[in-house]
């Protein structure tokens, strides 16, 4: 059985003092949940401070993005070792704002995959279709060449640190959710692609989130589902509460899961 994982992306939101506080009250609020792995990923400049919050507890700490090269003249990049350095575990790549304000393509994402698992970082790996490539029936081809795009030239054993984020770009920020059957099935079909490129036993191990509008009243419907282990949340990470709620109600799914497998 996967964990679930429950991701907030706190975009360019929450520096300074803000992220101080809702890291204590998200990690405060967590109490004894263990069967559910929770991850925040706050701005670069608040990564250091966040930690000491976070150390020596379940919470895990991420950042939004990183250059592929370690050192170096690039002016304004932050190195997969500078992360580790503060304490990062995790770092969330090619997410579709970094695609479309930031023009990466699958080969720039590829090379920051490589550069941050190559210093042990684990990775979320973001992916999906734009209202129009859903609408003109689009949306798997467009999936499959964003995986391909990234994957094709990774060493076979990085996929353990590979998360895939299925994330339908209307659906981000915009209050819509996907289907909770029509996600599955998007994240049955990474599971099948990434089987077929790494194999069937890696693929079933590996947690597939979901993202987009993802909120205390619909996290249910949406973990219940097969292929669904998690969630990346944006806007309702935010605010410790809607967080707070959202890890809940997966560790509860979680445990019911549990129970009825034995
Ligand atoms: C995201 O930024 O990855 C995201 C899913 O945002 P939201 O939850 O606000 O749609």
């Amino acid at each position: 059985m996967r964990k679930p994982l429950i991701a907030g992306n706190w975009k360019l939101n929450k520096g300074g003092k803000d992220a101080l506080e809702l890291s204590r009250r998200i990690k405060e609020g967590i109490g004894d949940i263990l069967n559910v792995d929770v991850l925040i990923c706050p701005p670069f400049t608040a990564l250091a401070e966040v930690h000491e919050v976070t150390r020596d507890s379940p919470v895990k700490l991420g950042a939004q993005d990183c250059f592929y090269e370690m050192n170096g003249a690039y002016t304004g990049e932050i190195s997969p070792l500078f992360l580790l350095d503060v304490g990062c575990e995790y770092v969330i790549l090619g997410h579709s704002e970094r695609r479309k304000y930031f023009a990466e393509t699958g080969d720039i994402i590829g090379m920051k995959l490589r550069a941050a698992i190559g210093v042990g970082l684990y990775t979320i790996l973001c992916v999906g279709e734009k209202s129009e490539e859903r609408e003109s029936g689009g949306a798997y081809d467009v999936v499959k060449t964003q995986l391909g795009g990234s994957l094709s030239d990774i060493p076979d054993d990085y996929i353990r640190k590979i998360t895939i984020a299925y994330e339908p770009v209307w659906a981000i920020g915009t209050g819509k959710t996907c289907d909770p059957d029509v996600a599955n099935e998007m994240h049955q079909f990474i599971r099948e692609w990434t089987g077929k490129r790494f194999g069937y036993k890696i693929a079933e191990e590996m947690r597939i989130l979901y993202g987009g509008s993802i909120k205390p009243e619909n996290i249910s419907s949406l973990i219940e589902k097969e292929h669904i282990d998690g969630g990346l949340v944006g806007g309702a990470s935010l605010k410790a509460e809607s967080f707070l709620e959202i890890i809940r109600t997966a560790s509860e799914k979680n445990k019911l899961t549990t129970d009825k497998h034995g």
